[in-house]
């Protein structure tokens, strides 16, 4: 049988809780915002912010923006600089790997297999979010939606990773915690999938993934069965 040479990780939900990231980050930003003079109440500035990221995109560069605009009819820039200082500070006090993300990371490039991210994120994010958590110089490939221009579960950029490692399909292990997208685009290039529940999607009914781990450090066993 083929013996496994890769393992890719989606990053978002995955390696990083981005979810916790985000809240943090949105948290502090409105703090900053009202202490720097923008009106309202604290928890109703926050849900207007992620109504933005729900109308507009998670990763929106311009929901401060918008909601400054919102509230005073102008820009702002004191208190958008505020805000902007104030997320990045919350962002970077919650960016961290899931528990034990790190040593299975070690230990899959141990026992001599490559790694990698397939992200949805845009370049720019997926690459600062890796640099933070320090797993950039470990990657072997990193596939961002810049790569594409296609989301999952686009074959596109599996196929890329996989041409870009020089594997085939059944040689790659992939790990993610969104069913309709992560498992499905994975296994329709033909890799094996393993479903990552401890992500954003803990309920999640039949998966149609090959595994279906509840923590990160299983999927070094899963590679070790495969393998022999
Ligand atoms: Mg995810």
């Amino acid at each position: 049988m083929t013996k496994l040479k890769a393992v890719l990780f989606d990053l978002d939900n995955t390696l990083v809780d981005f979810m916790r990231m985000k809240k943090l980050a949105v948290e502090v930003a409105v703090e900053h915002m009202m202490n720097a003079g923008l009106p309202g109440e604290k928890q109703t500035l926050i849900d207007e912010i992620f109504k933005i990221y729900r109308r507009t995109h998670i990763e929106s560069q311009s929901a401060l923006e918008e909601l400054i605009i919102t509230k005073l009819g102008y820009l702002d820039y004191k208190i958008l600089s505020s805000g902007i200082i104030g997320y990045q500070r919350g962002r970077d006090l919650a960016t961290y790997p899931y528990p034990k993300v790190i040593p299975t990371l070690k230990e899959l490039l141990k026992m001599g297999l490559k790694i990698g991210t397939v992200s949805d994120a845009p370049a720019e994010q997926c690459y600062n979010r890796l640099a933070r958590l320090h797993l950039l110089d470990w990657m072997d490939v990193v596939i961002t939606y810049n790569d594409t221009g296609e989301y999952k579960p686009s074959p596109k950029p599996f196929l890329l990773a996989l041409e870009r490692l020089s594997l085939q399909p059944k040689e790659v292990l992939y790990v993610g915690d969104w069913p309709e997208r992560d498992i499905v685009g994975a296994k329709t290039v033909g890799m094996w999938t393993v479903f990552a529940r401890w992500g954003e999607h803990p309920d999640a009914k039949d998966t149609g993934a090959d595994f279906d781990l509840t923590s990160v450090e299983q999927v070094v066993d899963i590679v070790k069965r495969v393998n022999g």
